[in-house]
């Protein structure tokens, strides 16, 4: 198949136009990354994006994760249109907020009852709330590499220092200028997939900590699959020491199964939080969980509260989304699966016949190309062994003839994806490999 290489001339005219207006040209610091530039959209159909040169991409970016029935999914669409004239919010409820809660407490294996918000950030910072005033304990033990969104007291050690033999646990690393130093004295960081690390810090500290938090697969660093029996582990823990296990779903939910990870790996974490394919691209998130802790934002004086949670359209749009997704047994997530295993068997196999080291982990829904050793890749640490260098390369060549996984070599896959896309993808990849 012939490849075109793109030009980028009208994306690079607007950067410049928007440095006078926006701060940075972009919206959102993650979008200050990507080569060859930050570019420009007009529009977004199916598994494609267009941007404002006339390019066409097959996109596995998909919004960082959200539109998981593909761009402008006509169903969500429909359902949001025939509801704006209801009008948007209420102070008050609507009939269709209980709709929504039904169907997250059918669907989500721990969601005893359930909030809604409008972003993953929030919902994190909720959950780290309730658990503190449920356990009257303090500080909350995060992962190494992992995201749970920009506020201060969880922008820590997503992207760290990198050595052999650095403490456990680690000495928490803020993100940002401007963070106050003060959260530092709140968290521990961890390697994940450490059993060893994660029962030497409860036992010294466990009397001290609220919550664990984790992504159930971390898929803000790679894209890897839990060991064996950690998350297992994990859960035994939590119990044992009056600690609440919170899943960070933000990415897994509505993607890895139905009911996120905890589906798929069988395990019922005490609380967990949902957003991105929650809403096929609409802003709503979730927090679910135990009745006993989540009771505690009705009566047991735990704010949490928001101008436009549960505002009619993202409600609207959260129900069309998981009614889709639950339509004929699950068969989009079954077909995003088939088809993102094709992707993955695509890629390795171009690896071997290129001779390249290219390799690929994680799953079908959501997975990560790296430069590196097969199987090399378990933790943060080990992630940034591999040749970054080289897959950005790797990414801008693809970005250069119409693919587009994420700036991080994170790839995203949708109902919307066909196997056409599949074999145009893998025919442009093996072009960048060659390049
Ligand atoms: N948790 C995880 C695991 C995430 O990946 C993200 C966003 N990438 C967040 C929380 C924050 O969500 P939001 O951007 O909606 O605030």
């Amino acid at each position: 198949m012939p490849v075109t290489t793109f030009a980028f001339d009208a994306s690079a005219a607007y950067n410049s136009d928007a440095a006078r207006s926006v701060a940075g040209a972009v919206n959102s610091n993650v979008r200050l990354a990507g080569a060859p530039m930050p570019l420009c959209f007009e529009r977004g159909e199916g598994a494609y994006l267009f941007d404002i040169d006339g390019n066409r991409y097959i996109d596995y970016a998909l919004g960082m994760g959200p539109t998981i029935l593909g761009h402008a999914p006509k169903p969500v669409c429909d359902a949001v249109a025939n509801s704006l004239s209801l009008g948007q919010m209420f102070a008050g409820q609507h009939r269709a907020e209980l709709e929504l809660a039904q169907l997250l407490q059918t669907h989500i294996p721990s969601a005893a009852l359930t909030r809604v918000g409008m972003s993953g950030s929030e919902m994190v910072q909720a959950a780290l709330r309730v658990s503190r005033a449920f356990t009257g304990k303090r500080k909350f033990i995060k992962f190494e590499g992992q995201y749970h969104g920009w506020y201060d007291n969880v922008l820590i050690s997503h992207a760290p220092q990198v050595g052999d033999g650095l403490p456990v646990p680690r000495e928490p690393h803020l993100e940002s200028r401007g963070q106050a130093e003060s959260v530092k004295a709140d968290v521990l960081v961890l390697p994940w997939n450490d059993v060893g690390a994660l029962e030497a810090v409860i036992a010294a500290h466990g009397h001290d900590i609220a919550a664990i938090i984790t992504e159930p697969a971390m898929c803000n660093t790679g894209v890897i699959a839990p060991r064996a029996g950690y998350l297992e582990r994990m859960r035994e823990l939590c119990t044992a020491n009056n600690i609440i296990f919170v899943f960070d779903e933000v990415i897994t939910g509505f993607r890895l199964a139905l009911g996120g990870a905890q589906q798929r790996f069988g395990i019922t974490p005490d609380l967990s939080t949902f957003a991105k394919a929650m809403a096929g691209g609409f802003p709503v998130a979730a927090l679910v969980g135990r009745a006993d802790l989540m009771q505690m934002f009705g009566t047991g004086g735990v704010n949490h509260s928001g101008t436009y949670n549960s505002n009619v359209q993202s409600v609207v749009a959260a129900i069309a989304t998981i009614r889709e997704l639950a339509a004929n047994g699950g068969a989009a997530l079954g077909h995003v699966d088939t088809i993102g295993n094709q992707l993955i068997d695509g890629l390795r196999k171009l690896g071997r016949d290129t001779g390249s080291n290219l390799q690929v982990s994680g799953y079908g829904c959501a997975m990560n190309t790296y430069f590196g050793e097969p199987d090399s890749v378990v933790d943060y640490q080990s992630y940034r062994k591999t040749d970054t260098a080289r897959l950005q390369r790797f990414l801008a060549a693809l970005v250069n003839d119409g693919v587009r996984p994420t700036s991080r070599g994170t790839w995203f896959v949708s109902a919307a994806h066909s196997g056409t896309d599949i074999e145009e993808t893998l025919a442009i990849a093996r072009n960048a490999l060659m390049a």
